[in-house]
């Protein structure tokens, strides 16, 4: 069977110009960056390239650079380490309730340890309140963490009027900008941008590498104690493979946005007025024009999205849905939950994330699986809805 991957959100495939950038470094180039040998000069170079790529990408120093392992850790790292480091400032943090769980998790876990966290509501296109900013920021306000694009929905926020009010404030500003990389132009000093996280397997780079941008001068604790790598702050030594592929993967992405959204924001558009057209009771979720190239958020009425996700699965057809199956019961996505998405709407909620690899033809054999595959739910469901009726008689 010909199988259709669209949840690029959750990973991407390695792109084969990143692997060739790799290969020597998993193989004769395997140096340790810290040893001073050639083999270790060699390893050093290679990392010292990525972290220029990369700074050059988003418009800041290579210092100012730290590779972690993925988004995650960078998440973690930033709120911890600058929330800690910066205690005597203040104790207060502002973030959104649509945030990825690494930053709201981390929210909870520094909320256990004293701090005070503000959890900003979005409005129904996903659009972080910036009124409620305004409102809740205080003197005693150290840190402010906004995604720059949600990974659930799509919607991107607006990053440079929030970077304003925070450098107005005097208020430190993370952005977690995993899923914006390649698809929104982010030049952090230019933007006022103090903090930012990505991550590599997101923009067709290998796995279980990642980094975070740190403005000079910005106080932050380390994350790893025990070397001097990455400035002291992140020991252990460097996954040197994979920060090379880290760093073409964001060049690549950064060289090609431009060809790269405009292919995709037709082909999504493409997608969601097909499915309008020939599926009724269905809804965008998502902010309608300003969202990620790739990303189409659908409800379908009467459909269960768990249902419709494992019937494309059979189909060939890879998406995912934002609710999760815990224990039996079903729990409904925070970001549509706090979009104000009615339960049973936000239960048949598809995330369809396009890849810059993706086909016309992909998607229109996909609205056609769709169309068969929601008419099926919807009978089953109807039918069951009868016979309920019936045992109820
Ligand atoms: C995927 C993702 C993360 C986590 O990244 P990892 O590198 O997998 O740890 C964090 N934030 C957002 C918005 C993401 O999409």
């Amino acid at each position: 069977m010909n199988k259709i991957y669209l949840d690029n959100a959750a990973t991407t495939p390695l792109s084969s110009e990143v692997l060739n950038e790799m290969m020597p470094y998993l193989t004769a180039d395997f140096g340790n960056p810290n040893s001073l040998h050639s083999f270790g000069r060699i390893a050093k170079a290679g990392v010292d390239l990525a972290r220029e790529r990369i700074a050059k990408a988003l418009g800041c120093e290579p210092n100012e650079i730290y590779f972690t392992s993925g988004a995650t850790e960078s998440n973690n790292w930033a709120l911890n380490g600058i929330a800690k480091a910066n205690r005597h400032k203040g104790n207060h943090i502002i973030t959104s309730k649509i945030e990825h769980p690494s930053i709201l998790e981390t929210c909870k876990k520094l909320e256990r340890e004293g701090f005070r966290v503000t959890y900003l509501d979005v409005d129904e296109m996903g659009l972080v309140r910036i009124d409620q900013l305004l409102h809740f920021i205080s003197p005693d306000t150290i840190l402010i963490s906004i995604m720059s694009a949600n990974n659930e929905v799509g919607t991107i926020q607006n990053i440079q009027a929030i970077a304003n009010i925070a450098k107005e404030k005097n208020v430190i500003f993370h952005t977690d900008a995993t899923q914006a990389i390649g698809a929104v132009n982010l030049n952090v000093h230019e933007m006022g941008i103090d903090a930012l996280s990505l991550s590599g397997h997101k923009l067709n780079g290998p796995k279980g590498v990642g980094a975070l941008y740190v403005h000079d001068g910005v106080m932050i604790t380390p994350f790893m104690n025990g070397g001097e790598q990455e400035s002291g702050l992140r020991a252990g030594t460097s996954n040197v493979p994979g920060i090379v592929g880290l760093g073409k993967a964001v060049e690549i992405a950064t060289r090609d946005i431009i060809a790269n959204s405009k292919k995709m924001r037709g082909l999504r558009d493409y997608f969601i007025s097909k499915v309008m057209q020939n599926i009724e009771l269905t809804q965008l979720n998502g902010h309608p024009v300003q969202r990620l190239p790739n990303n189409v958020n659908l409800s379908f009425g009467m459909v269960e999205g768990e249902s419709l996700m494992y019937l494309l699965d059979l189909n060939g057809i890879a998406v995912s849905t934002g609710s999760a199956c815990s224990s039996g019961s079903i729990e409904n996505s925070h970001v549509l939950t706090a979009m104000g998405i009615a339960p049973d709407l936000a239960q048949g909620a598809v995330r369809f994330s396009l890849g810059k690899n993706t086909t016309k033809d992909e998607i229109d054999f996909v609205v056609e699986k769709l169309i068969e595959c929601v008419e099926k739910l919807r009978k089953v469901s109807a039918l069951s809805k009868t016979q309920v009726g019936k045992e109820d008689e």
